[in-house]
């Protein structure tokens, strides 16, 4: 989340509120003294204390989605994962990146 920040990178994130906490953390600390390793402890501790209340930013925190990269994949493999994706129960989600392949879990 750091990195996709530093390099200006959107990705969508699906609890908005908390993505927004974690990120006020970002814009307090990137600039600071301290650098990358301040800013990545402090939003990790709102991580942690989110986590702690139940509050996920994405269901990759709960291990109820992965991230499969599309970008070397030919419109063949593309196919042929969608649709096994689908058929063992998996859902697509392709408003995160265009750069992979967001999976919700079944
Ligand atoms: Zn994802």
């Amino acid at each position: 989340m750091y990195d996709n920040l530093k390099n200006n990178q959107h990705v969508y994130y699906l609890n908005q509120e908390a993505y927004n906490r974690i990120k006020r953390e970002y814009d307090r600390l990137h600039n600071s003294p301290g650098g990358d390793q301040v800013t990545v402890d402090a939003m990790t501790r709102v991580i942690e204390e989110q986590v702690s209340r139940g509050v996920h930013i994405s269901r990759h925190l709960s291990g109820k989605a992965i991230d499969v990269r599309n970008s070397k994949m030919s419109d063949e493999d593309k196919r042929a994962f969608e649709q096994v994706t689908y058929e063992a129960g998996g859902r697509i989600n392709r408003q995160e990146a265009k750069s992979h392949y967001h999976v919700d879990l079944p």
